[in-house]
């Protein structure tokens, strides 16, 4: 026997402990070899004052393993804990969420019969940087940061997953008429990467209308990459309209880590009366199979849960009076997929795991030539409510240092001076845009001198934002208005 492949397990709480023993139960009773290391993470590990949740021997364990499944924990109320899912997907680089939302129709209710999405979400990045900042008494700010190598490494591991998994579509969804320097990347560097993968068609939707016809026709899609935020609201939204949000799994896969949950929580009102579905957790272990290399033992844990499913074997919460055959508990489930593992779904589509899914494709691209960076300017933001755009922009255009002279002035991103509408509405946050002439590079002593002199004047200045241009192209949004 080959060695046994060792994992890090976490029982969780509420119904965690309950659904984690089904799972374990048919994945070993499925053959499954792995080697099983207790973690104990979640409301006893916040409680005990962890503010994290994860034990530092869970770390331990975690760097060993490298492959994580998780039971739902619960967060205690109140304020103060941290997320322990953002900390782990973080601290493991866990750059990529999977989310496979399929109907089981007609076994499980769902408006969309054909539905058959995996849903791929940019993990790391985005708004969820957690970099946010009060500006003025009026103004927040929270900082949407999308990064060529991480846009790349979600990108590439969606068209593998797609080849590898014998899907033929990947879509993007993005907003890059409106955020067109960073959707702008992401769309760019989807289509580079969809160049490489001519097997697989490739399109992108603006992510408004490509939410509404996910929404109206799952069936026209396939695989879907998309942003951090977007892919949060989406994936759930997948989920749910699948029909099956207790029954979806999902990886978080990263370029050493991995970790594998249900998507659904702690559930704490249902908890040890073995009541709870542990098909989201089973799923989830199905797709870490796949990732460890065990491959056969995923498919044949995959098609029994099937074949109980298209049984009508059901816990309550898809239990369907007419569709339904038995209603189980947690434990009956288990054991009902454990009689029928080696058989295969009739009317389900059976599956088959060819291909494991690379753990990681990504390299640094060691040849990159990094771009030519000039300073032209700067974008200096004020606290200001002493008057009008035209007073501010009267004050402001006597401060000049060597090129930099004040060009425009805008109040939430709407040109407000020179020669703004009087309708416009304004806030006590003014961002003042001050370069040279076209394209003028400026020294960034020059910048520290003016924002010396701003400053003497007697403005709040609350943050600048360097103008750069990168190989002759702006590193900036243009003004609108
Ligand atoms: P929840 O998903 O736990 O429960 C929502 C509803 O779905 C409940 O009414 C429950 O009856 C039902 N449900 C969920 N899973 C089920 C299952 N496997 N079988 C049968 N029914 C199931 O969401 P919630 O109530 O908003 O959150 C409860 C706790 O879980 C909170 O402390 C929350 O922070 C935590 N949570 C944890 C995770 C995670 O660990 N990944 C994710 C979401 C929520």
């Amino acid at each position: 026997m080959t060695r046994r492949t060792p994992i890090s397990v976490a029982y969780g709480d509420g119904i965690g402990p309950e659904i984690m023993k089904a799972t374990l139960n048919i994945i070993q009773a499925a053959g499954a070899n792995i080697e099983i290391e207790t973690v104990e993470i979640g409301e006893k590990a916040y409680l005990r004052g962890v503010e994290t949740g994860i034990e530092p021997s869970a770390w331990d364990s975690l760097r060993r393993t490298k492959v994580f499944l998780k039971a739902p924990i619960t967060t205690p109320q109140g304020g103060g804990y941290k997320s322990l899912n953002v900390t782990t997907r973080k601290a493991l680089g866990l750059y990529a969420n999977v989310r496979p939302c399929i109907s089981y129709h007609p076994f499980v209710r769902t408006r969309h019969p054909a539905m058959d999405v995996v849903i791929i979400r940019e993990n790391e990045e985005d708004l969820y940087a957690g970099i946010e900042h009060r500006q003025t008494d009026q103004v927040y700010q929270c900082l949407k940061l999308i990064t060529r190598p991480g846009s790349e490494k979600v990108i590439r591991y969606a068209f593998e997953y797609a080849r590898a998994n014998n899907r033929k579509k990947v879509t993007c969804f993005v907003k890059d008429n409106i955020m067109k320097l960073t959707d702008g990347l992401f769309h760019k560097i989807f289509d580079e990467i969809a160049k490489e993968y001519p097997d697989i068609v490739n399109e992108t939707w603006i992510v408004d209308i490509g939410a509404a016809k996910l929404a109206d026709t799952p069936e026209n899609f396939d695989v879907i990459v998309m942003p951090n935020l977007y892919g949060d609201v989406l994936s759930d939204v997948a989920a749910q309209i699948s029909g099956s949000v207790g029954l979806a799994g999902s990886a978080n896969i990263g370029e050493q880590y991995a970790m594998f949950e249900a998507i659904h929580g702690s559930a704490p009102r249902r908890a040890g009366q073995n009541l709870a579905n542990p098909s989201g957790l089973l799923l989830a272990a199905v797709m870490m199979l796949v990732h460890i290399g065990q491959s056969d033992v995923a498919a044949r844990v995959h098609n029994a849960w099937l074949k109980t499913i298209e049984d009508g074997v059901h816990t309550y919460d898809i239990f369907k009076e007419g569709v339904s055959q038995q209603k189980v508990g947690t434990a009956e489930f288990a054991e009902a997929v454990i009689q029928r593992l080696g058989e295969v779904p009739k009317a389900l589509k059976p599956v088959s795991y060819e291909t494991p899914t690379p753990m990681s494709l990504w390299q640094k691209d060691e040849h990159h030539k990094k771009s030519e960076k000039r300073l032209v300017g700067v974008d200096v933001f004020l606290d200001w409510d002493l008057g009008s755009p035209n007073d501010l922009g009267d004050e402001l255009s006597r401060i000049t240092v060597g090129p930099l002279q004040l060009r425009v002035i805008t109040n939430r991103g709407i040109k407000v001076w020179p020669n703004g509408l009087p309708e416009t509405f304004c806030t006590d946050h003014w961002r003042c845009r001050f370069t040279g002439n076209e394209g003028e590079v400026v020294r960034a002593l020059e910048v520290v001198e003016l924002l010396r002199r701003v400053t003497e004047a007697g403005f709040d200045n609350i943050k600048t934002e360097n103008l750069y241009l990168f190989d002759g192209k702006p590193g900036f949004s243009a003004v609108h208005g």
